[in-house]
């Protein structure tokens, strides 16, 4: 097969978009579906700073790279869980690769706000990994809150939408399926959060680190039992598989026909929140979740 744009040898075959591409026009591509993506939903301009959250994965690191090249305000975080044997060298690797990379890097540490998660988990009577997600989403959100950042990017990418879309439909999940988006805007102590990888898959993905001599952490938590979503990729590949495009049409649909149907009942965005009473963030109820589990941790609040 031959390259589409130059007519070099193609090394990457893209069977969805019906070409293949040489190393060099694939990163043009690459680059220009996180373009496309950043434009059509609105996601963050030249001019704004973009929080990164960086986990040492392939699509984080992927992620904060293509937006350095393509010259957007980019800085990383990472937020240091405090797990034993995990934690620090992954830290150790994410500091690496941004150094050499000439990213700037922020790095907070869970335990520092008494969550680290392996005490996390002896206190609170619940799936880690939830409580774990929670915490994380809060410290990366509370991050670029406070240091005036416009918009917080995560690396989900096509396969990731289509495999929560897939699970969201499968449930008709109406308040999700309103909420789920490329896009989701800000408000009130909420920053702007946006997926700008979401036209690319994670094969996509790993051919651009492949490229670009970007390697990434391989071992998983020791918390984590297995991903979910994993049996739906897998009925989405086989879809896929029979009907390159599949995945990007069932997705691009939904944004144009489905979520603004469900959006209009009404069940879009954060919902009813206050601020919590202890840490001011958004919360549905006095005190937020992120805080509670800080008491439980501490010995002072309910286990
Ligand atoms: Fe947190 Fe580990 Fe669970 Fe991931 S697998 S959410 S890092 S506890
Ligand atoms: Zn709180």
């Amino acid at each position: 097969m031959k390259c589409r744009r130059c007519g070099e040898v193609a090394q990457v075959a893209l069977p969805s978009h019906h070409t293949g591409f040489c190393p060099t026009c694939f990163l043009d591509f690459f680059r220009a579906q996180v373009a496309r993506a950043i434009r059509r939903h609105r996601m963050f301009g030249p001019d704004e700073r973009v929080l990164v959250a960086v986990s040492g994965g392939k699509d984080s690191l992927a992620l904060v790279h293509v937006l350095g090249e393509m010259g957007y305000q980019v800085e990383a975080m990472h937020i240091d869980l405090g797990i034993t044997g995990s934690s620090e060298p992954i830290r150790a690797f994410v500091e690496d690769f941004c150094r050499t990379r000439g990213h700037v890097l922020h790095v907070v540490e869970t335990a520092a706000d008494g969550l680290a998660i392996p005490d996390v988990k002896r206190a609170v009577r619940r799936p880690i990994c939830s409580m774990c997600g929670k915490i994380k989403r809060h410290w990366f959100n509370r991050f670029a809150f406070e240091h005036g950042f416009a918009a917080m990017a995560t690396g989900h990418n096509l396969d990731d939408e289509v495999s929560r879309l897939f699970a969201n439909t499968l449930r008709w999940d109406a308040a999700y399926l309103g909420g789920q988006g490329p896009t989701l805007p800000g408000e009130g102590k909420f920053v702007r959060k946006v997926k700008p990888l979401c036209r690319l898959t994670e094969f996509e993905t790993a051919a651009y680190c492949f490229f670009q001599g970007i390697t990434h952490w391989h071992e998983a938590c020791p918390y984590s039992g297995g991903a979910s979503f994993t049996s739906h990729k897998r009925l989405l590949a086989d879809l896929e598989q029979v009907s390159p495009g599949t995945k990007m049409a069932f997705y691009e649909n939904f944004l144009h026909t489905g979520r603004p149907a469900f959006a209009a009942a009404g069940k879009a965005g954060y919902g009813e929140l206050q601020a919590c009473a202890e840490c001011g963030y958004p919360s549905s109820g006095e005190i937020c979740g992120v805080c509670r589990a800080r008491r439980m941790v501490a010995g002072t609040g309910p286990t």
